[in-house]
């Protein structure tokens, strides 16, 4: 099995709404806010090679959106997923499958494309099978007014429409002939369960974070995102979580943090925290 990273470029969010209940004087020491109080934050896809698979992990924002909402967003840097997937000598038809951790938009909307000459959406990776659960998909194609704005119909319904859609199963792992060597766990306090991809590289277990740990400056347990839909099940999950990480030396792979690719971390007087980071090339 072979890893690749997938930078398909940079946006910009508010800081306190990342940050929740932190206050800037504190949070602004890692994750620095410009003058409007936006912080860049990367969207960082992670790309599978096994044997015949080709596995893409979450897709970044896209390009079908119109100015005004891109606007909001202020994308930034010279990464593309295309670009990079080309970098590697991949095409998009060379996906065979795609896992979406959950259909936010920056996190999905890469998935779809507007064909201007159709004058229809499409999906970009016209062979691949495209993962996602279906309590997830319930949640998402039936947003709550707090998440609305998060859950784009254009990312979403294509999916099924074009019959690349399927299900995992919540309480199990992809079923085995489809996508050996992942496992996939579950988390409920971001948005509906969100599922996070588990894999043995390099005789390392590397996590796909997604936004249960978006970025170094999240790993203290109280530093959980304003857009949590349930955020004191977040703080009880990511204890959980960054204590088994912490004793099993996971490796964290960050998909928001602008900085750093990957991180562990380790137990301190004050509980958890960093240890180290490191770019994906050095694992
Ligand atoms: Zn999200």
């Amino acid at each position: 099995m072979k890893l690749h990273v997938l930078n398909t470029g940079f946006f910009k969010l508010d800081g306190g709404a990342m940050f929740g209940v932190v206050p800037k004087t504190i949070w602004q020491k890692t994750n620095p806010a410009d003058t409007d109080n936006m912080c860049t934050w990367a969207m960082r896809s992670l790309l599978i090679e096994d044997g015949k698979r080709l596995i893409l992990v979450d897709t970044g924002i896209g390009d079908k959106q119109s100015e005004k909402f891109f606007s909001h967003y202020h994308l930034h840097g010279t990464d593309s997923l295309h670009g990079n997937l080309a970098r590697l000598g991949f095409h998009a038809s060379d996906i065979t499958d795609v896992i979406l951790t959950h259909l936010h938009f920056d996190h999905c909307g890469g998935a779809i494309a507007f064909d201007t000459q159709k004058e229809a959406y499409r999906t970009v990776f016209p062979n691949a099978t495209y993962w996602s659960s279906e309590n997830h998909w319930q949640w998402a194609t039936q947003p709550n007014p707090r998440e609305k704005a998060s859950f784009l119909a254009e990312n979403i319904l294509p999916i099924q429409e074009s019959g690349q859609l399927q299900f995992v199963e919540r309480n199990g792992l992809l079923t085995p002939n489809a996508l050996p060597g992942i496992d996939l766990s579950f988390f409920d306090g971001h948005t509906e369960s969100m599922m996070l991809p588990q894999i043995q590289y390099k005789g390392k277990t590397l996590v796909f974070m997604a936004d249960l740990l978006p970025s170094t400056g999240h790993i203290p347990l109280p530093y959980v995102m304003g857009y949590d839909t349930r955020p004191l099940l977040t703080l009880s999950e990511k204890e959980r979580f960054l204590n088994e990480a912490a004793a099993n030396e996971y490796v964290l792979f960050l998909e928001h943090d602008a900085v750093n690719e990957c991180c562990t971390v380790q137990q301190t007087e004050k509980g958890i925290r960093l240890k180290d980071t490191f770019s994906f090339a050095d694992l």
